[in-house]
């Protein structure tokens, strides 16, 4: 059975979404701060942040899909996902195959 992905530290560490060619540079830039700050506690209740957007809402600022890492990713194979761009459509866009 398929399980949320869980918004600690740890999965964060682990989400390629800021090495992706779709996470822009002005995206890059515009979340700096917000980006390398993730204390867990902080980030239960949001729906909103700028990565790991399989477990939050769409981005604000990736509009265009260049590519997408998650079939890479250790919480695709450990939360049993399936799609991709979850940056451009909350919950997931398109199929990710391996
Ligand atoms: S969800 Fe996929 S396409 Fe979007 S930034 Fe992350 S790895 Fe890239
Ligand atoms: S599956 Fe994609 S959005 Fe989720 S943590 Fe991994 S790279 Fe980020």
């Amino acid at each position: 059975m398929k399980s949320f992905v869980q918004k600690t530290s740890k999965n964060i560490e682990r989400c390629l979404c800021l090495t992706c060619p779709s996470y822009s540079h002005e995206c890059k830039l515009k979340n700096a701060e917000q980006n390398t700050s993730c204390a867990t506690s902080k980030l239960q209740n949001r729906t909103h942040y700028e990565k790991m957007f399989c477990a939050f809402e769409k981005s604000n600022c990736i509009h265009t899909d260049k590519g997408c890492l998650c079939n890479k990713c250790l919480n695709f194979k450990e939360y049993d996902l399936s799609n991709c761009t979850y940056c451009l459509h909350t919950g997931g866009g398109r199929l990710c195959r391996l």
